[in-house]
């Protein structure tokens, strides 16, 4: 088979690798698609490299059919469709007893530390199956629509974890795939009114489509005036920072309401550091929260909303590449042009 595989920053090479063979407990996985995400291209130019041991096999966003089932796996049939929630909690540990295996002290995920979906074939490994990481699917989902359940249970968790219900105003600060996924989530809790903040018009677009009550081009438009005319003057409930841009933080905290929650979701460049009016939290008794992957109560969910077309991920990929551009799937992903981009091995 052809994988591409990792060897260091900015070095991907797409070449011929044993496809793996399943032990007991195992699973093999032809993966149908898999979607590329901004940590992908963190981990190729250099900048994230925790987890990343290579020469390796990236890629946690995938979706395929079962190649092969090793011994004493239950409930997966050869050729049915599947799909990974990539990280495996030991279910052991202090954070994984308190719904929090996300964050795992013995952290280990497909796309990291075990080889991930930009490959022909893919070995879920024993704990991941024992663990319930593989979940059955729909046939007649895509695949490519499937991998998107990992960035939306990303997005499920972040929610939950801001509590995003009935009547909220929500701001939401970059409409990518993520800010996306975020304004239908929250439209499907019950919230009041989504404000988008977004520089690209197609993006802003999208989010409109979508059912954003209003698209903000922050450029051109001034974001808090908008804010405080849309919210009597208070500012958000919740605001949701869906850009990897450090300065932002600041911007959201005077932009919510007092008691309002900040959810800092995109990981940020430069390592995260960022000034901010700390007396803003004091003050305004702001809840500020960050939320790192999910968990597979959260994909769970996640793949519900899609199979059932509750989120409606049907026009979120917008570029496809062969296996055998990989890295060039990558920088486009970079390059914030369309919404997102899928490699189909
Ligand atoms: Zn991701
Ligand atoms: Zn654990």
């Amino acid at each position: 088979m052809i994988a591409a595989v990792f060897n260091g920053p900015n070095e991907m090479e797409v070449r011929e690798v044993e496809i793996p063979e399943v032990g007991p407990g195992e699973v093999l996985v032809e993966v149908g698609a898999n979607t590329v995400c901004g940590t992908d291209v963190r981990i190729l130019r250099g900048e994230k490299t925790t987890g990343i041991h290579p020469p390796s096999i990236l890629g946690h966003e995938f979706a395929g059919r079962v190649a092969a089932v090793g011994e004493e796996v239950g409930g997966f049939e050869v050729s049915s469709t599947v799909a990974a929630s990539p990280i495996i909690p030991c279910r052991r540990c202090f954070y994984c007893k308190r719904d929090m295996e996300n964050v795992c002290l013995n952290w280990k995920a497909m796309g990291y530390e075990v080889d991930g979906g930009l490959s022909q074939y893919v070995r879920v490994p024993a704990d991941a199956v024992e663990a319930g990481c593989l979940f059955g699917t729909r046939e007649d989902v895509p695949p490519e629509q499937l991998a998107l359940t990992e960035p939306l249970s990303c997005c499920v968790h972040g929610q939950r974890l801001s509590r995003v219900g009935l009547d909220d105003t929500i701001l939401v600060m970059g409409a990518g795939p993520i800010g996306l996924f975020h304004l239908q989530l929250a439209l499907l809790a019950g919230v009041g009114k989504v404000i988008v903040s977004e520089p690209s018009e197609e993006r802003r677009g999208f989010a409109r489509d979508l059912g954003a009550h209003v698209a903000v081009d922050p450029t051109s438009e001034d974001l808090s005036e908008v804010v405080a005319e849309e919210t009597g003057g208070l500012g958000a409930d919740v605001v949701l920072i869906c850009i990897g841009i450090p300065g932002l933080l600041n911007e959201a905290f005077e932009l919510a309401r007092k008691g309002g929650r900040i959810n800092v979701f995109a990981g940020l460049a430069n390592e995260g550091w960022a000034e901010v009016a700390a007396n803003l939290i004091h003050y305004n008794q702001l809840e500020v929260t960050g939320v790192t992957g999910a968990r597979r109560s959260d994909y769970e969910v996640a793949l519900g909303l899609i199979e059932s077309g509750r989120v409606d991920v049907s026009n979120m990929v917008t570029h496809r590449f062969p296996l055998k551009d990989a890295a060039e799937a990558i920088e486009t992903s970079a390059g914030g042009e369309g919404i997102k981009v899928a490699v189909m091995p």
